[in-house]
């Protein structure tokens, strides 16, 4: 093996708790047919248990910070789909996130690969004026209508590779974000049952305005006060996944200092990522009491909504859907007879079963770009999946898989739509008397 540099692994970083969890594995290899890279490739060393052995080789000296190391960790989703299956607990997300933040500040860096790690995770995603200014700038790119140019034309040499595939998966974007720079309120309508905080995150702002509104008018709707505190910040999850834990750390701080208000009920989260994270912070900061007060008051929206009194839409919508899970829903939190109740519930929707429907669709953050190959082999085995079952419409419930199946659906030239499970439920209460149709963003 080649090895980066002359740097060994710095085993001393893990913890005591993180070298114990290596060492449960018992090679069963129960992982492997949930592991989509495994899937793909079918290579022992792209399975979950290849992993842990180069991790464990790593720890106990026997290699170094080799470049195979590297690959094999970075094609890793952080899907977590291996922890589900796993007899012996391993959490294998939290020793993958461990073993990159290790790695990064050795790793030999594409310029785009530091553009990505030091200008759009440390700048971009964090600065709501600059993610507006961007924002704009691609809607007028979208409505110009140029984008063949630079899909089908020599300019788009011009680009790199990484940057095509971006602009490809990327859904049309509102002129309009979500939310204004103060603290808003939303009131409930009808009987009050609560007060809940809605946790809105960085990008979604800009890209899904259309998701939080549906949340909020859902939540008004079912009786909750809804409150978006000014404070709040991107959730980190994509730092994390990145190895950038220091960066992290500072984002959740500034996250539990701004939902520290005792009149919350709850803080609802409508991305599975974004909630993932959030009640992962104690293994950032363990024994905590204010980290663990507000990690029990974290609720993904599809668990506060099978949780509360909730109303079923009184028109029928006659549609056959598929649900996929977002794997930070399934796997990382263990949510999926929640969302799938909902739907059932709903009147005229039929929930047809999905293959591999626990599987992840390839997004996984920023893979879509770091491992472009990957992510679209997995993201056509899904959409094949998706085209057998028969669904004229696709639910999610986290805005990363929703952007990654619009653009699986885009590539095979299918027409159907892909939905979040609050804009399903928003558009079946729309008919309903009194229902607030419109929000003051
Ligand atoms: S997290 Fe997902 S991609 Fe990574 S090893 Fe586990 S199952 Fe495979
Ligand atoms: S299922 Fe768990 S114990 Fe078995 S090989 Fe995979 S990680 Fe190891």
């Amino acid at each position: 093996m080649s090895q980066t540099g002359s740097y060994s692994f710095p085993i001393d970083l893990f913890s005591n708790d993180e070298r114990k969890l290596l060492q449960e594995c018992i090679h069963c290899g129960l992982c492997l047919p949930t592991c989509p890279t495994y899937v793909a490739n079918g290579m022992e060393m792209d399975s979950p248990r290849g992993r842990l052995y180069f991790m464990n080789a790593a720890l106990g000296g026997r290699i170094g910070l080799t470049d195979s190391l590297i690959k094999h960790t970075d094609l890793c989703l952080i899907c977590r789909a291996c922890e589900s299956a796993c007899p012996s607990g391993v959490r294998f997300g939290q020793l993958i996130e461990k073993t990159r933040d290790l790695v990064s500040p050795h790793r030999k860096q594409t310029r785009i690969n530091k553009w990505i790690s030091n200008t759009i995770l440390r700048r971009v995603i964090l600065s709501h004026r600059t993610l507006s200014v961007l924002a704009g700038i691609i809607w007028l790119y979208q409505r110009a209508g140029i984008q063949w140019l630079t899909i089908n034309t020599l300019i788009k040499y011009l680009f790199p590779k990484k940057i095509r595939a971006l602009q490809n998966t990327l859904p049309q974007i509102p002129l309009k974000r979500f939310g204004k720079n103060k603290t808003q309120i939303f009131p409930a309508t009808g009987e009050k049952q609560g007060r809940v905080s809605l946790f809105t995150g960085c990008v979604m702002d800009h890209i899904f305005p259309n998701v939080h509104a549906s949340t909020i008018r859902i939540l008004n709707w079912n009786g909750f006060d809804v409150v978006i505190p000014k404070e709040q910040t991107c959730c980190g999850a994509i730092h994390s996944h990145s190895g950038d834990l220091e960066m992290t750390k500072q984002l959740a701080l500034k996250n539990i200092s701004a939902f520290n208000d005792n009149t919350f009920d709850a803080i609802i989260v409508n991305a599975a990522g974004c909630s993932a994270q959030l009640k992962d912070y104690h293994h950032i900061f363990p024994n905590d009491p204010e980290v663990e007060r507000f990690i029990k008051k974290v609720r993904d929206v599809t668990e506060f909504l099978s949780e509360i009194d909730f109303r079923i839409p009184e028109s029928p919508l006659n549609q056959k859907v598929v649900y996929d899970e977002p794997c930070h829903l399934i796997h990382a939190q263990g949510i999926t007879k929640e969302p799938k109740k909902l739907i059932d519930n709903l009147p005229g929707i039929t929930l047809l079963p999905l293959m591999e429907s626990d599987h992840c669709c390839g997004n996984a953050g920023i893979y879509t770009v770091t491992q472009t190959e990957m992510s679209i082999e997995i993201l056509d085995r899904k959409v094949n999946f998706i085209k057998q079952s028969g669904a004229d419409l696709i639910i999610t419930a986290n805005p990363g898989c929703q952007i990654q199946l619009d653009w699986g659906i885009r590539r095979q030239n299918l027409s159907m739509n892909v939905l979040h499970i609050v804009e399903l439920i928003d558009s079946m209460y729309q008919n309903e008397p009194n229902y607030p149709t419109t929000i003051n963003l």
